[in-house]
């Protein structure tokens, strides 16, 4: 029998907690919950297989507990519970390494479509079915071994979604995707809204990591009111 996947749970509303404890249950997850920061960064590093993070949290806020994660070298998906639209470019945009977010209130059954989606994606990164044939270009080498990315030999930290955004175009160097064809290809959302931008965002930060000159990238390039490709060029 395959084991249960486990959603950590960080959130300091006993009702939201309560709801999403019934339908992730109700999903065959298996829960585990914390109503701090500080306890919820103890439980983070006990390995789940992905983090429900709320923002606000007493002792430690959300953004902290990401940071922290990540500072020690945990790739677990991380979804930000956000209180506001507002702040989805902070949570995307900050050095925290969230892969995703949802911002409250938010519909029981997009969560749940996000949960799986993010929590497959890492299911198949390690069962080692990303594309073997990397592109590199620019200094640019990646290991899909290792997960590894460098650049001129140097180590880069990439999150989880800026990695797999990076071979999923290096894999198809000088094919252009749209964003929409981003969000289901890389995100794997059946559908897509206003969360567009989070490829933009993503793309940002991946340029910033990637790029010798972030504001003339020489890999990841843009075709305007189309979407972004990966230099054929190498
Ligand atoms: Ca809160």
């Amino acid at each position: 029998m395959e084991q249960k996947k486990t959603v950590l749970v960080v959130e300091d509303e006993k009702s939201i907690v309560d709801i999403l404890r019934f339908n992730l249950e109700k999903e065959g997850y298996a829960v585990a919950t914390a109503y701090d920061g500080d306890t919820g960064l103890e439980k983070a590093l006990e390995n789940p297989d992905l983090i429900l993070l709320d923002v606000m949290l007493p002792k430690r806020n959300g953004f902290d507990v990401c940071r922290a994660l990540r500072e020690k070298g945990s790739s677990v998906p991380v979804i930000i519970l956000t209180a506001r639209e507002e702040e989805a470019d902070k949570v995307l945009g900050l050095e925290i390494g969230a892969d995703d977010y949802i911002t409250k209130p938010f519909s029981m059954r997009e969560l749940m479509a996000r949960v799986k989606a993010n929590i497959r994606r890492t299911a198949m990164q390690r069962s080692g079915s990303a594309d073997a044939a990397m592109a590199a270009g620019g200094g640019l080498t990646i290991n899909p071994e290792n997960y590894q990315v460098c650049k001129h030999n140097k180590p880069i930290d990439l999150t989880q979604r800026e990695y797999e955004l990076l071979t999923f175009l290096a894999s198809h160097p000088g094919k252009v995707y749209s964003r929409t064809d981003l969000m289901e290809q890389v995100w794997n959302y059946g559908y897509v809204g206003d969360d567009v931008r989070t490829v933009d965002v993503t793309v940002r930060r991946l340029r910033e990591k990637i790029e010798d000159d972030p504001a003339s990238p020489a890999l990841i390039l843009t075709r305007r009111g189309v979407g972004y490709y990966f230099s054929a060029e190498s």
